[in-house]
């Protein structure tokens, strides 16, 4: 029998795939039970339409076989099998190659794995891992048993048997001899052949068997009995494929803790079936906890990828954005090419649909949460809720839209969380603004000065206590068109005009006073002026428009901070207060000292520390002894 020659493009990715560089040539396995898979379905389908085919679905298994002695590998099925032409066409030629056009010259490594990715490689992934490859087939529609043979790039041969096989494929790998960096004779072990179907193929709809060898020991732990037992490797049934109102919590339960590794139950669970232009079933879980390692660059954020219950991809980023990487899941699409290869993933239009469906159903659900089952939410928010600040923060805000519904923060009327929408609900007609403070904890920021007037007004004030949350604000800067102000910061413009009127008259009366503490402040401060946010406190600091005192913090705090990033401090002072009165009186040459006694309280306020505590300390001495003269 003459060996064939594979058609030239055949020929050239059988090249890159034996001396592929691609690094999951386990795969192959996962490549020839979809293909069994695949026969068995197209067998139970011709027996549906076709009363000569006598079918018994229970009957169709997929077995893998090691002869360790051989070094073979061998997969049997017994679904639709081949015929010589068949053969010919489908393992001789690459099928769809015709609309292929090969890359003539590979420039990079890159490249090659991209076209391994392209090509679907399907069965020719055998020559991965084997230097020979036999196929033994029997057509379903009759004809005589076909033999297929090739050690890959120099050919292949075909022939017809005379003995007649039974219906189904058995490929044979004659597995290659161990490597340096490879050591193809773990695919040969029992425990290797158990782990990948577990891994790729754990949801293909047929039996996946292999003859694994029982023991029975006696009391002394001596072999007593070594039977032979076929056992079924994989679980079947993808339970993202069950219907929902079958499911109990404990079975998402289950499959979350032992498919993902946690301990605890998830907090939530997504499980969304899609048919039409694009179709898919996800089950998506939001852990309860946040992972130890959530915040770090081993996280791995990203779910499963599955086309027809068969494993593609692990961590595909691309399905989840950035800002809902805490949701753990899987995603399965028919859809999708078996043969994606990751550098793909971010070109597939399919999946981008796929990503766009699931970022607005992961929203719905938590928008939901945060209706219905507030209590849940906010424990989720605990967890998460730095995470889609950071979203929203991120990329100049592109992400806000899906994002903005979904913050928390602490507001003055009851220390409760309040969602931007329910702030904007609840706000008095005559409020224009969406107040808000930044500061260390709600303690302190609900005891600042500056929030007098605002409350007295009846308007609530949002307190922001994490480090993100004035970049996400000055990044939304307002929210249903009401603009975020913050209370510390510029003009509140919460007076009338008679109330302006009033504070221009004493300013102008407290101009000689204003001058010198300006005077004396001309470091420190740009403006020293009468407050229009004071009620009871003496004294407070503001920043002008621009960067705000936190900002100025967090700024300082970053590794390689501009040290120059600087609020322009104003110090306000309330003209109400008796101080007013008792500065009027001081003699003007210790006015310098009383600016710096009041600047430094302003700033200990705030929760800035002293440029100079000791003259803090010796100046507020000087005036306890001035006091009891
Ligand atoms: P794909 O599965 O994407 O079509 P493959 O390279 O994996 O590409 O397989 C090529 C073709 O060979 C299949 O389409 C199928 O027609 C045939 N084939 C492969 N394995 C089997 C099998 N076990 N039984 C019957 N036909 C098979
Ligand atoms: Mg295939």
């Amino acid at each position: 029998m003459a060996k064939k020659q594979y058609k030239a493009e055949t020929k050239r990715l059988l090249d890159l795939v034996i001396h592929s560089i691609y690094t999951h040539k386990e795969i192959f396995l996962r490549e020839l039970i979809s293909n069994a898979s695949d026969a068995l379905d197209k067998a139970y389908f011709m027996s549906l339409s076709d009363d000569s085919i006598q079918l018994d679905r229970m009957n169709l298994t997929i077995k893998i076989e090691v002869d360790e002695k051989e070094r073979t590998l061998t997969i049997t099925d017994n679904g639709i099998g081949m015929t010589k032409e068949e053969v010919e066409d489908n393992l001789g030629v690459i099928a769809k190659s015709g609309s292929y056009n090969f890359k003539q010259n590979i420039a990079d490594k890159q490249e090659e794995v991209d076209i391994i990715g392209q090509f679907g490689v399907g069965f020719y992934s055998a020559f991965m891992v084997a230097d020979k490859v036999e196929v033994y087939t029997q057509s379903i529609k009759g004809g005589a048993s076909v033999h297929f043979e090739s050690t890959g790039e120099d050919g292949y041969r075909v022939d017809e048997l005379d003995e007649k096989l039974p219906i189904g494929s058995k490929i044979v790998l004659h597995i290659k001899k161990d490597e340096e960096e490879e050591k193809y004779g773990e695919y040969l072990e029992s425990y290797t052949l158990k782990r990948l179907v577990k891994k790729y193929s754990d949801y293909i709809r047929y039996p996946i068997q292999m003859e694994e060898e029982v023991k029975e020991y006696d009391d002394k732990g001596e072999v007593t009995s070594s039977t032979m037992e076929l056992k079924t490797l994989n679980s079947m049934v993808p339970i993202w494929k069950r219907s929902k109102s079958d499911l109990k919590d404990e079975d998402y339960n289950e499959f979350y803790q032992g498919k993902f590794n946690d301990y605890q139950n998830p907090q939530k669970v997504i499980h969304t079936n899609l048919e039409g232009s694009i179709s898919f079933d996800a089950l998506l879980f939001i852990p309860s906890r946040v992972p130890y390692n959530f915040y770090s660059a081993e996280y791995q954020a990203g779910l499963q990828l599955y086309s027809r219950g068969v494993f593609i991809l692990d961590n595909a980023k691309e399905l989840i954005p950035e800002a809902f990487r805490f949701v753990k899941g899987l995603v399965d699409s028919p859809d999708l090419s078996l043969n994606i290869s990751r550098e793909m993933l971010q070109h597939d239009r399919q999946l981008k649909a796929i990503a766009s469906r699931l970022e607005k159903k992961i929203k719905s659900e938590l928008l939901g949460m945060l209706k219905t089952d507030r209590e849940n939410y906010e424990k989720f928010y605990k967890n998460f809720g730095l995470q889609l600040k950071y979203g929203t923060y991120a990329n100049f805000g592109a992400q806000r839209e899906l994002l903005e519904d979904l913050l928390l923060f602490t507001s003055s009327r009851d220390k409760k969380l309040v969602s931007l929408e329910e702030y904007v609900a609840r706000m008095p007609e005559d409020q224009k603004e969406i107040y808000y403070v930044s500061g260390e904890s709600v303690e302190k920021c609900d005891r600042l000065p500056q929030s007098e007037w605002v409350k007295e007004k009846g308007y609530e004030i949002l307190y922001l206590v994490d480090d993100v949350d004035e970049f996400v604000f000055s990044i939304l800067s307002q929210y249903k068109e009401k603009p975020f102000k913050a209370i510390n910061q510029g003009d509140l413009n919460l007076s009338s005009d008679e109330e302006k009127e009033a504070l221009k008259h004493k300013s102008e009366e407290k101009k000689d006073l204003l001058g010198l503490l300006k005077e004396a402040l001309k470091d420190q401060v740009v403006d020293v002026r009468l407050s229009t946010r004071l009620k009871t406190h003496p004294v407070c600091l503001v920043a002008d428009e621009g960067i705000s005192l936190e900002m100025e913090k967090v700024l300082a705090q970053m590794p390689n901070a501009d040290q120059n990033v600087k609020a322009k401090r104003i110090l306000e002072l309330n003209s109400d207060h008796p101080l007013m009165d008792a500065l009027s009186k001081v003699d003007a040459d210790k006015v310098k000292d009383y600016a710096s006694l009041l600047y430094d309280q302003a700033l200990l306020i705030e929760g800035f520390s002293l440029e100079d505590p000791i003259g803090f300390s010796n100046k507020l001495a000087q005036l306890m002894i001035d006091a009891s003269k």
